[in-house]
């Protein structure tokens, strides 16, 4: 049997890696610009974390998580998102008696059992954030302006749409979700089968079924905007007021149900119509009863992921070039003494700090110009037994095609200038 890879996992390749960690950077860096710490999570917990949190009628819980037992018999789970851990750790290191407020982002593979597609892996890439300890509607829209400065940092801008609502609290859901369940009894029968069995369970997920008649049904479906109480108005009203003065535009949509249980008042996605069924970029929303959920105090949060694979195909629609990584000179020698000196001169321009290449194949010349131009080289020096002898090489511009001999001193000064 050939080996592979296994089905919806797939490798970064090096060709894509210089885009992967062009995005990767700016997200850390509007992260650290908004004041939030890095925090590292195991990519593996107990399967509680998640049940108890991500809530047990999702789509997530029910069908896409890798579970197994451990040799002593625990229940493991692969996360299939970072919340869960990021709020197990805040509890668990009790962060909160360390400062009121707490910023954090994380990075790393996420695992959910799904069907394979376009921007829809089973190990895939996110990036996101939480706040611990703020109730402040402000917080919300820094959040989504952290978000919305990361996607302008890197050109997307104009590609994205912010959506937004509020899914209500303890106060006003309740009644909200008695009145859509009255609603979708009376439609029992137009709903997929799915959908029968989370009229029970949890009627709020119909509203994010993707079936065509689910979503004729969802249509005139009572509305969770149009039933908020007072206070979760107030706090989706100081929300919008709040992007509106730094001119962030979005547009409501009462549709937004997320995929996760834990979610109250603010829910918000980041979508695209450039990546067809795939169109979620980035999404989050405030949950305030998880940190108590997972046995801490009471505790207001907010928070977001967003998968980077979309991101980074999206980013190829718009910018299809220019993100490879490339060296900036490469290294060429004619005969064997030359050899010793082209592994030494590598060696000693390295430590300027330009990205240095050489083959030390023993191939011909014009293989090793080839192999020069291949690696998008800015300048290719070349030695011979003459610049052995002088201690001057030929340097060659592989964009303007010229040819000029350069001594050591010089050339190390033109390294240093390439850093990157
Ligand atoms: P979708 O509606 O597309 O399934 P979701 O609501 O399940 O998304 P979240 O759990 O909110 O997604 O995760 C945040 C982001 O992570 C998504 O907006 C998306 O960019 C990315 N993401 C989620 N699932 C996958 C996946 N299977 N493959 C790649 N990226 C994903
Ligand atoms: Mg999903």
């Amino acid at each position: 049997m050939k080996i592979r890879s296994i089905k919806g996992f797939h490798d970064i390749l090096p060709e894509d890696i210089g885009r992967w960690h062009h995005i990767e950077e700016h997200a850390k860096r509007s992260c650290e610009l908004y004041g939030y710490s890095e925090i590292r999570i195991p990519v593996l917990e107990f399967t509680e974390v998640f049940a108890r949190s991500i809530g047990a009628a999702t789509d997530i819980v029910e069908k896409e998580m890798y579970t197994f037992a451990d040799r002593d018999g625990s229940s493991l789970t692969l996360r299939p998102e970072g919340t869960a851990g990021v709020v197990r750790s805040y509890v668990e290191n009790s962060m909160y008696t360390k400062s009121p407020q707490i910023k954090l982002y994380y990075t790393g593979m996420m695992f959910r059992h799904e069907r394979p597609q376009k921007g829809r892996y089973r190990g895939f890439y996110q990036i996101g954030a939480e706040i611990f300890g703020s109730e402040a509607p402000e917080s919300d829209a820094e959040l989504i302006a952290m978000i919305s400065g990361f996607f302008d940092g890197i050109g997307l801008s104009k590609s994205v749409t912010l959506e937004l609502s509020s899914l209500g609290d303890g106060e006003c859901r309740p009644a909200y979700k008695t009145m859509l369940m009255d609603y979708f009894i009376g439609h029992k029968d137009e709903l997929c089968e799915d959908c029968q069995r989370r009229l029970d369970t949890n009627p709020l997920r119909i509203l994010d079924c993707k079936q065509k008649g689910c979503i004729e049904i969802s249509k005139n479906a009572p509305k969770m905007l149009d039933n908020l109480c007072d206070d979760c108005t107030q706090h989706f009203t100081r929300v919008k007021e709040s992007l509106d003065s730094i001119g962030i535009p979005y547009e409501i949509n009462p549709k937004i149900v997320r995929g996760l249980d834990y979610y109250t008042r603010t829910v918000f996605e980041f979508t695209t119509d450039q990546l067809g069924a795939q169109n979620a970029v980035a999404a989050g929303g405030r949950y305030d009863g998880l940190v108590k959920e997972l046995g801490g105090p009471e505790t207001p949060a907010v928070g977001f992921a967003m998968g980077i694979e979309r991101i980074v195909l999206l980013h190829k629609e718009v910018i299809p070039e220019g993100f490879e990584k490339k060296t900036d000179i490469y290294i060429a020698y004619l005969g064997e003494e030359a050899r010793d000196a082209a592994f030494k001169l590598a060696y000693e321009i390295r430590s300027s700090g330009a990205r240095v290449e050489a083959d030390y194949g023993g191939k011909s010349l014009k293989s090793q110009m080839k192999r020069a131009d291949k690696s998008g080289a800015r300048y290719t020096v070349i030695i011979g037994e003459e610049e052995l002898k002088s201690g001057i090489v030929k340097l060659r511009d592989m964009e303007e095609s010229s040819e000029h001999e350069v001594g050591m001193e010089e050339l190390k000064k033109l390294a240093s200038e390439l850093k990157s």
